[in-house]
């Protein structure tokens, strides 16, 4: 095909296109240097047989789109393009003879149809781009937040437990007093009131504690050889009044690695199945039933606690770990740790993941769904690692005729 039928294209093509994209004169003078440019670089892909000579001019088109274009996914410049290649096919046909006219469309075709793919895949490039700098900003404003959260528990925990011990030292010395001072029964039961007040308090402000220490990777364990079993015998035995007297049936299995040593936190972990089986009590209707079963895997032993309580939505599985993770639907009463349905901060769980997770366990729930006429039950599972040793090596020193079996053990083992 003949070049000069290009020359003879050039200045009607640009004259015309520009009065196509652009209505006043001054924008249609700016345009018309970007045109010729993409006039000549379709020109030289002719010729040549690549159409990506005209990339550097549609990378510049896609460049000068602004923020606020792509963040309003506006301006797509594939309009244009066809705006631009109708305008083309026109001014063609009209100027050159049919023979002609379908030479120089032939020939430009393949180059507006990778025109139009490059522009496509690189706005959408932009356009994901885009997304995923959104994305990052929104995940940094919520670590920012997030960490303004936990800031805010431990700078309030510190702060209250101040004016929280002054409370209590006052109302031991009352107390104290009130014993030498002739027994008044009303007096006694107001302190007892205090008492059990500054004592709930104490427990929140501990917790808010507990909790910033996770947020902030503080929690430093304290580790020992531990037994599941002992562990949770003494959980039960703590938990035991608050169980009858809601009438529930609270079931503790011996099961096959519930003998097993570990080192592990002794306070922490009874802390954390103190918190789990607390919660079984607080959502099961008096008369239900609780039981602490588990297994031995490969390397683990995993402790489950099931209950008969009012269950819990799927949708809220992940959430009721979080801090504060009360749930909307489940109506709480007024503050309690083991009434049916007794309110609580929204702490317990938290902690007890961070313990668990920071033993190099894990803890998840299983449930049906939340009912609380059907009361489907939850299963919360707990697995943790067998540690024969401990992470610190002076405490590994300190226990290690408990971590290697003794000759002794080994004389017995030979001989059996
Ligand atoms: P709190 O008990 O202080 O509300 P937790 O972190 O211990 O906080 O528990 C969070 C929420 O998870 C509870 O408010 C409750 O809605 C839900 N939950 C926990 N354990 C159970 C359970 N065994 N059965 C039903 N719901 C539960």
């Amino acid at each position: 095909m003949s070049t000069s039928n290009f020359s003879a294209l050039r200045d009607k093509w640009i004259e015309s296109v520009s009065r196509v994209l652009a209505k006043g004169e001054t924008v249609r003078q700016q345009l018309r240097e970007e045109l010729g440019k993409f006039f000549d670089l379709m020109v030289q892909s002719v010729e040549t047989g690549d159409p990506k000579w005209l990339n550097p001019v549609l990378d510049e088109w896609i460049e000068a789109r602004t923020q606020t274009e792509v963040e309003k996914l506006e301006s797509s410049l594939t309009p244009l393009l066809k705006q631009i290649m109708t305008a083309t096919y026109e001014l063609v046909a009209n100027m050159f003879t049919p023979d002609v006219s379908l030479q120089i469309i032939g020939a430009i075709l393949p180059i507006f149809t990778h025109a139009f793919e490059y522009v496509t895949t690189a706005e959408t490039n932009l356009y994901l781009q885009n997304f995923s700098d959104k994305i990052k900003r929104a995940q940094m404003e919520l670590e920012r937040l997030d960490k303004s959260k936990s800031d805010f528990i431990s700078v309030a925990a510190h702060e209250l437990k101040t004016p929280l011990t002054l409370i209590e030292g006052y109302s031991a010395m009352l107390k104290e007093q009130m014993k030498s001072e002739t027994e008044n029964e009303n007096t006694a039961l107001l302190l007892k009131g205090i008492e059990n007040g500054t004592k709930r308090l104490r427990e929140i402000i501990d917790d808010m504690i507990d909790v910033s220490m996770i947020d902030n990777n503080l929690l430093s364990l304290n580790f020992q050889p531990v037994w599941i079993r002992q562990i949770l015998t003494l959980v039960v035995e703590e938990m035991n009044d608050a169980a009858i007297n809601r009438n529930i049936n609270l079931i503790m299995n011996k099961f096959e690695g519930s003998d097993e040593m570990t080192f592990g936190d002794p306070n922490r972990l009874y802390q954390a199945f103190r918190n789990i089986i607390q919660n079984a009590i607080k959502f099961t209707p008096d008369g239900g039933t609780i039981s602490i079963d588990g297994r031995l895997l490969p390397g683990f032993v995993e402790v489950t606690i099931t209950d008969t309580g009012i269950g819990i939505a799927p949708e809220d599985h992940e959430r009721i770990f979080e801090k504060f993770g009360r749930i909307g639907s489940v109506e709480h009463h007024s503050s309690g740790k083991v009434k049916f349905k007794g309110g609580g901060p929204g702490l317990g769980l938290p902690i007890t993941k961070g313990i668990i997770e920071a033993h190099g366990g894990a803890i998840w729930v299983e449930s049906e769904g939340y009912d609380e006429v059907r009361c489907p039950g939850s299963t919360f599972h707990v697995l943790l690692p067998i540690q024969k040793t401990p992470p610190d090596e002076k405490i590994a020193k300190l226990f290690e005729p408990l971590a290697q079996p003794s000759t002794e053990d080994m004389s017995d083992r030979k001989h059996a």
